[in-house]
């Protein structure tokens, strides 16, 4: 039996201004797995991402959300859809405390309501319930991580974008990050479109494997043909 698909994306063409970075992309994300890209630094595996969320304009391609052509949708409603993404990079708003933090992440619903409560957030990462209070700037980078995270977890996406969760994070907060993925995909049944380079972590969440190069798909397979 055929697997199904939440997310297909084909044949998608992208560029920054004169400079073609998609050169095709065909990737399918399995419902209720872990599906990651790999490959090295500048093949495009983060403006795939952002195409896919509306914030790199594709040239040409479609992508599929459900069945669903949003290629097209601002990122606004696409977040309405029920996409979750966290960027490169941990853009939480140090100034404001883990608290603050995290109720940010519900404005990426139009109705403000929690999907998955607070309560349930804070029993992920128990760390963030620790910190509730403090200021996001204080916190090391593998907790800014998990807030980036649960931040865009609460407004309950089905399918969460990850991009490389675990850089400059140690290896053991690496793995509870992973944990927390499989708990969530195991118990939420959320997918995940996971853009990561570290072999190791990779094998630990992932169900299918991509690999990227300049610009295209290249191979792909499950963990143990990577
Ligand atoms: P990394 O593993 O280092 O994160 P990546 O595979 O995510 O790399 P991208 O960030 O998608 O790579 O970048 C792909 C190419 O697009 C690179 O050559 C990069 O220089 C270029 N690029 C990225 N963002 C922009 C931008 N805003 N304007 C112009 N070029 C860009
Ligand atoms: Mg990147």
């Amino acid at each position: 039996m055929k697997e199904e698909m939440i997310l297909s994306v084909n044949d998608l063409k992208a560029a920054y201004g004169q400079s073609t970075i998609l050169w095709g992309v065909n990737i399918e994300v399995r419902k209720a797995r872990v599906t990651t890209v790999m490959g090295r630094n500048g093949v495009g595996k983060s403006t795939l991402l952002k195409a896919i969320m509306g914030l790199v304009k594709a040239q040409s391609g479609s992508v599929r959300l459900d069945g669903q052509e949003i290629q097209s949708l601002v990122s606004y409603k696409i977040a309405r859809a029920g996409v979750g993404y966290v960027p490169q990079g941990r853009e939480i708003i140090p100034k404001l405390t883990v608290y603050e933090n995290l109720r940010l992440g519900l404005e990426a619903t139009p109705d403000y309501k929690e999907k998955i409560s607070e309560e349930e957030i804070y029993d992920l990462f128990p760390i963030l319930k620790e910190f509730r209070k403090r200021l996001g700037g204080n916190l090391s980078g593998g907790q800014q991580q998990q807030l980036a995270i649960a931040r865009t977890l609460i407004s309950g996406p089905k399918l969460l974008l990850l991009d490389e969760p675990t850089e400059g994070i140690q290896p053991s907060i690496a793995y509870e990050i992973g944990d927390i993925i499989r708990r969530l995909v195991v118990e939420k049944e959320l997918s995940v479109l996971l853009v990561e380079q570290k072999i190791d972590f990779a094998r630990h969440v992932t169900d299918h494997f991509y690999l990227m190069d300049r610009g295209k798909m290249v191979q792909d397979g499950s963990a143990d043909r990577f």
